[in-house]
């Protein structure tokens, strides 16, 4: 953390990029349009960007594939793809501050999450996936006959990448990283709302020489991630958002039989059990819903606490969720910033009515906070039962559903009730619990004892429909290889 950071907000960064990156070059949308983006806890416009319709997206998938086919690219070695991961995750580090800016100015998110989370992570990711650029390797096989058998991993080809508004730079890097390692070539579409931090990583790309047609940015809505999905020369398309958005883009991607991987989003339950240590299961709750304004794909929103401490364990949260300090994201004192728009301020408001006339007891929160920007007070729900929305839906805000249970099987069927499956959390002393939990417990990734812990070497993503395939660690790479079996005759 740097010196400024401790003691004064961190300056609003400068503007340096709003256009679309095609081809190496910066350029306007061919009808010229644009589209506003707003810092979310002023409400106040930031800038306008251009926006991407079809034929931008059709300009920017030639370039893709050009870079892929023929030239630079193509030709280096896989040693030098890992160098130029290498240099963008060196320039990245030393922008670190102004990147941390764009993503609070942007999202709203506070710059101290910023700055120790989402950007450390960053880095970090494409520095794990430089390492990779020249460990991705075949198979030699022994067949039957006279024949030498291999296999080789080759990159997929021209990857569509959409990425949601939560952790705008870190999905850039998730996604980036492993297509590039494997030798693909990319056309992104960042959120509409979040747009600056992904051109200003593709502006430090190609300052870490990436050749022109390598990365491509098209910001838009979701009719430019509707067309790269539709493009037929586009070979896969990885998707990050919504598991409504997911089963659409699964829908259009079945015309050109793209491959597909899709992270999306889910209702993870957080199972304390009475033998815990009380404190930090509170805080793991805290931090596992409430971090980043509860806007998590894996925030831990269904906490099922064993009745014998159930209202101990909710006096201690509701008592930290009312201590969560709220305001100016660009303060280092402040926890929690605005949510991302007025549309999920309005759809997050919306739930809490729910909550409230189902019957749940509002313990804390449930209202608005301050009279500008999107901000919602950090909401807990006790004694929510599992039929009620606040149960069953992705809220993706900073409202918490507390539910009682007495069983271990009990709470393990009540966990796994629902369409989603991405990740889980138990809290408990008691290894063998913790083992049979997470062995049993229908989710993509299990915590045992902590919360929201992201290693770039570890698998992400989901069971049912949370999503298909995995990001992060050697699994990821799979994403962008296609396996081919080469069989030669030895006669
Ligand atoms: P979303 O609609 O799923 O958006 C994710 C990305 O997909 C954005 O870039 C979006 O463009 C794009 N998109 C939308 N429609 C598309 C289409 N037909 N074809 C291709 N791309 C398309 O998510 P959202 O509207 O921002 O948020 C809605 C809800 O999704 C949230 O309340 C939350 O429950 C969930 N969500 C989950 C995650 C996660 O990490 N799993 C992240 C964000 C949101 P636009 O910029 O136009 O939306
Ligand atoms: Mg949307």
């Amino acid at each position: 953390m740097s010196a400024t950071l401790e003691t004064a907000p961190v300056a609003r960064p400068q503007i340096r990029r709003n256009q679309l990156l095609i081809n190496g070059e910066w350029c306007d949308s061919v009808r010229g349009e644009t589209f506003a983006t707003y810092h979310p806890a002023t409400e106040e416009k930031i800038t306008d960007v251009a926006q991407a319709n079809a034929e931008d997206v059709d300009r920017a998938v030639k370039a893709a594939r050009r870079a892929f086919e023929e030239g630079e690219w193509h030709d280096m070695d896989a040693r030098d793809r890992g160098a130029l991961l290498l240099k963008l995750a060196d320039l990245i580090e030393q922008n670190i501050v102004e990147l941390a800016a764009l993503e609070t100015l942007d999202n709203g998110k506070p710059i101290i999450d910023a700055l120790n989370a989402d950007l450390p992570l960053v880095i970090d990711c494409l520095r794990y996936y430089a390492g990779w650029a020249d460990k991705i390797k075949g198979d030699t096989i022994p067949v039957r006959g006279n024949y030498f058998c291999y296999t080789r991993r080759e990159p997929v080809g021209v990857v569509g990448q959409i990425i949601p508004w939560n952790f705008p730079a870190l999905m850039v890097a998730w996604k980036w990283g492993p297509a590039l390692a494997a030798g693909c070539t990319i056309v992104m579409k960042p959120a509409e709302q979040t747009p600056l931090s992904c051109l200003r990583m593709a502006e430090l790309a190609m300052e870490a020489g990436f050749p022109p047609g390598v990365i491509n940015v098209v910001c838009g809505f979701g009719e430019t991630g509707a067309a790269i999905v539709a493009h037929s020369d586009v070979d896969k398309v990885a998707f990050t958002g919504s598991t409504e958005v997911g089963q659409i883009i699964m829908r259009d991607a079945a015309q050109t039989l793209k491959r597909v991987t899709l992270e999306l989003g889910g209702k993870s339950p957080n199972v304390v059990f009475a033998d815990c240590d009380i404190e930090a299961a509170v805080q793991g709750a805290e931090f596992g819903l409430f971090f980043n304004q509860g806007q998590c794909c894996c925030a831990g929103s269904r906490v099922f606490v064993e009745e014998s401490i159930h209202s101990d364990f909710v006096e201690r949260l509701v008592d930290r969720a009312k201590n969560r300090q709220l305001g100016d994201p660009f303060s280092p004192a402040t926890a929690q910033g605005p949510q991302v728009d007025k549309d999920q301020f309005e759809k997050i408001m919306g739930y809490i009515e729910r909550g409230k006339s189902s019957g749940a007891d509002c313990r804390t929160g449930g209202g608005r906070w301050g009279d500008k920007g999107f901000f919602v007070e950090p909401t807990v729900f006790d004694n929510v039962t599992d039929d009620m929305d606040i149960a069953t839906d992705e809220i993706f805000g900073p409202v918490m559903s507390v539910l009682p249970f007495r069983e271990f099987d009990e709470v393990i069927e009540r966990s796994n009730k629902t369409f989603y499956g991405l990740a889980a959390a138990v809290w408990t002393r008691d290894i063998a619990k913790a083992h049979s939990l997470a062995a049993k417990v229908k989710a993509g990734t299990v915590w045992v004892n902590c919360y929201d812990v992201f290693d770039a070497a570890a698998p992400f993503g989901g069971f049912k429909m949370s999503g298909i395939g995995r990001e992060l660690g050697e699994a990821a790479l799979a994403n962008y290889t296609e396996l081919k079996t080469v069989t030669m005759s030895l006669d």
